[in-house]
């Protein structure tokens, strides 16, 4: 099975003064296949965005590859470069800022239908219309401007827009995170009815790992700016093995407290280093209960524990 997505060894710095780079993105690889939706999770800083960013080429990776259908998306042609800005969309955490206030929502929803297709405005409307029911919003809101909506309404419109050149790849970034909390569940729901219906691929990047335990076949773990771990969903939330991802995970809230009481809590100490100039050791050295002497002098590989389960950690060697 070939992926649709092969993330090979990404890297992305940004300079931050003649002596300083930020790594934030520090030798990235995983493989994303057509239909699945791949959680990625790490607090911010960690460079997820980044990657996502790098996925839809919003930025230009430092180091590395990324393959969408086989092909490096650097070294597109034109043509090829028009079919990618159909097939691959992003959806971006903040629905205020990401949205024009002085545009209608037909214009924004529209835009790339223009764009990309040879509808007549006839047609092309009717399309939003179609689109905006899709989301759940009525052909009403049409020729409304994006700053009258509510918070979730707007993230509706930027998911309609997303969705309007018909994609095959969406990288959903934090897209519930400004939402208020009683609308998430809504349109994470929305999303996945979507996926179905339109057989997408999605990323979906997340800080805390209750939010992409009911979207995600897989999830990968982020830790300044690498991956500590990555698993099929079931496999990482009943078997984690980085200490960093044990941690995440004792943080989400147990429903149960008797449960509560005999599941080991781990406490993460210490802040997040900082990405600039790191070190060559275990990224995590600095906050993790269990760090020995090798973990301040090598950086341990991401490496397969058990079939389809890797971790970074020399523990789990
Ligand atoms: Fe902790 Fe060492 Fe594992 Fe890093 S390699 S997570 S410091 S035990
Ligand atoms: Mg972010």
């Amino acid at each position: 099975r070939k992926p649709l997505v092969r993330v090979d060894r990404l890297s992305k710095d940004f300079r931050i003064s003649m002596n300083e780079t930020l790594k934030a993105v520090a030798d990235v690889s995983f493989d994303i296949y057509k239909g699945e939706t791949v959680g990625l999770v790490g607090e911010s800083g960690c460079g997820k965005s980044t990657t996502g960013r790098c996925l839809v080429k919003l930025y230009e990776p430092t180091a590395g590859h990324v393959y969408y259908n086989g092909k490096d998306i650097m070294q597109y042609t034109k043509e090829e470069q028009k079919e990618f800005c159909k097939k691959v969309q992003m959806i971006f955490q903040n629905p205020y800022s990401s949205l024009n206030p002085r545009m209608t929502v037909k214009d924004i929803v529209g835009e790339g239908i223009q764009l990309h297709t040879k509808l007549s405005n006839r047609d092309a409307e009717v399309k939003v219309q179609e689109l905006l029911e899709k989301v759940g919003l009525g052909k009403e809101h049409m020729s409304r401007f994006s700053h009258e909506f509510s918070g979730g309404q707007r993230q509706r419109i930027g998911i309609a827009r997303a969705l309007a050149v018909d994609p095959q790849f969406i990288v959903c970034d934090e897209p519930i995170s400004a939402l208020d909390v009683s609308i998430q569940a809504q349109v994470i729901n929305m999303l996945k009815n979507l996926q179905e219906e339109m057989g997408l691929t999605y990323l979906f990047i997340a800080h805390d790992l209750s939010v992409v335990k009911y979207i995600s076949d897989r999830v990968i773990v982020m830790y300044l700016g690498t991956i500590v771990e990555s698993a099929d969903s079931d496999t990482l939330y009943k078997n984690p093995l980085h200490p960093y991802t044990k941690a995440l995970l004792s943080a989400i809230p147990v429903a149960d407290p008797a449960k509560a009481k005999t599941s080991q809590r781990i406490a993460i100490t210490g802040e997040i280093p900082s990405p600039i100039n790191p070190k060559d050791c275990c990224r995590f050295a600095g906050r993790c209960p269990y760090v020995m002497d090798k973990c301040r002098e090598h950086m341990p590989e991401l490496k397969e524990v058990e079939p389809g389960h890797k971790a970074a950690c020399f523990l789990c060697e």
